[in-house]
């Protein structure tokens, strides 16, 4: 038999997350769109209740919490706002990957102390002329004696602004390929480690996203997360994790749309009715909700596939492009029914239709999301 029902926990889960997105983040989720501003004192709050980096082990002091449950609180906290919510699911991205490759000693240096304070990570690996094409990267590590020497420059990088350490993947022997990257932890403070400004998007303005450039900074060898040569796995096999989050993100942006939307719709009038008795807008409010239960549906069995130790990769793609692509008609689609009003900032969807568009981007566009999918149907399957 398949059960849909949550158990107890992680329905108490779900609605400690959906209460503290309603007090903590709805409330100032327009300020940190204006200003930009990094929403440090959701993130003392988030931390404080338990919601921030579920997956950490509990030998390293996390709650040990498996994908399903992270990705029930991550809808919740993007149906709140998803700025803030990237801020606070960001580190997932980057502990990822180390939880899985890291040294016991890494993971004490690392992984632990963000259990105990909060404390915020980054995952280094686009660059300015590699996004899709990972292997196009430039940055290297060169060996010498007992440290490599990182040069290079990261692009786009969330967290950079306020993270104390980064999962960064470089070449170590570029002939070699996708075999010839290593990941490496770096700390912000070392030598060599220079930050940018802080970029302007076009929406999730409360997530910081920033440049990292590397000039001759000395990593440790200690600090390289499993194989010499490992990088890429380790930092491919962190999606079959963190998509399904953001999927789960996507999906709590629309469903706030739908919400605005449909409320909306009972309330404004036009030609002697409200225009939910209008077919054409009570059609797309019904698109809306089919769309959106069926990304869940998706989201939900890919969060049970890595959690029940199956290879996840096909469906966590098809997830992430689903939900993307719904948060993104969604959110047009409430603009459409809030006609003019919907156009304004004075209204919240048009906020949500900017905050939609970077679900088709950042961890691999959906275009990249289709070319993993056929892969998997084409190559794996024979
Ligand atoms: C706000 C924000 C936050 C981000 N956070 C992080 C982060 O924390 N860490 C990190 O490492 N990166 C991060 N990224 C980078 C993000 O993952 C990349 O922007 C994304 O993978 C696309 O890469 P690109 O921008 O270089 O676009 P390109 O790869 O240049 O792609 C341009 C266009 O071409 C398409 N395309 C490219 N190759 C193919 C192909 N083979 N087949 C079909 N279409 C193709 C793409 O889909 C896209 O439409 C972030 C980006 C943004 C904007």
């Amino acid at each position: 038999m398949i059960g849909f029902s949550p158990t107890e926990e992680q329905d108490a889960l779900r609605s400690l997350a959906h209460d503290f997105a309603e007090k903590e983040i709805r409330p100032v989720a327009a300020h940190h769109d204006q200003t930009g501003e990094f929403p440090w004192p959701v993130i003392r709050a988030a931390h404080a209740v338990g919601i921030m980096n579920t997956h950490i082990p509990e030998k390293w002091g996390g709650l040990g919490l498996g994908c399903l449950e992270a990705s029930m609180i991550a809808e919740e906290l993007a149906w709140g706002c998803t700025g803030i919510g990237t801020a606070l699911e960001a580190n997932g991205l980057a502990l990822e990957p180390v939880i899985a490759g890291g040294s016991d000693s890494i993971l004490e240096r690392y992984v632990a102390p963000m259990t105990a304070e909060p404390r915020m990570a980054a995952y280094a690996v686009t660059e300015p002329g590699a996004g899709s094409d990972v292997a196009g990267m430039r940055t290297t590590a060169t060996r010498k004696g007992d440290r490599y020497l990182l040069n290079g420059a990261k692009m786009w990088i969330t967290n950079a602004g306020v993270a104390d350490w980064y999962f960064v993947v470089a070449y170590t022997d570029r002939d070699a390929k996708y075999k010839g990257m290593t990941a490496f932890v770096v700390e912000k403070g070392w030598k060599g480690v220079e930050v940018g400004k802080k970029e302007w998007n076009l929406g999730q303005r409360a997530s910081d996203t920033r440049g990292i450039t590397f000039t001759d900074v000395e990593v440790p060898e200690e600090n390289v997360i499993g194989k010499v040569g490992g990088g890429w796995l380790l930092a491919m096999g962190a999606f079959d994790h963190t998509r399904p989050l953001v999927s789960s993100a996507a999906v709590g942006l629309a469903r706030a749309a739908f919400e605005h939307a449909r409320q909306y719709a009972t309330e404004r009038k036009s030609m002697g009715t409200a225009i939910a008795g209008h077919q054409a807008i009570s059609f797309l409010i019904a698109d809306m909700a089919k769309d959106i239960e069926a990304a869940r549906l998706l989201v939900r069995q890919a969060a049970w596939m890595k959690d029940s130790g199956q290879r996840n990769t096909m469906y966590a793609s098809m997830a992430k492009c689903f939900a993307a692509d719904t948060a993104h008609r969604v959110a047009t689609d409430a603009v459409q029914v809030f006609g003019g009003y919907g156009y304004s900032s004075e209204y919240p969807v048009e906020k949500l239709l900017r905050d939609s568009k970077i679900f088709q981007i950042y961890e691999g566009t959906s275009q990249i999301q289709r070319l993993i999918i056929a892969k998997e149907l084409f190559e794996r399957a024979r």
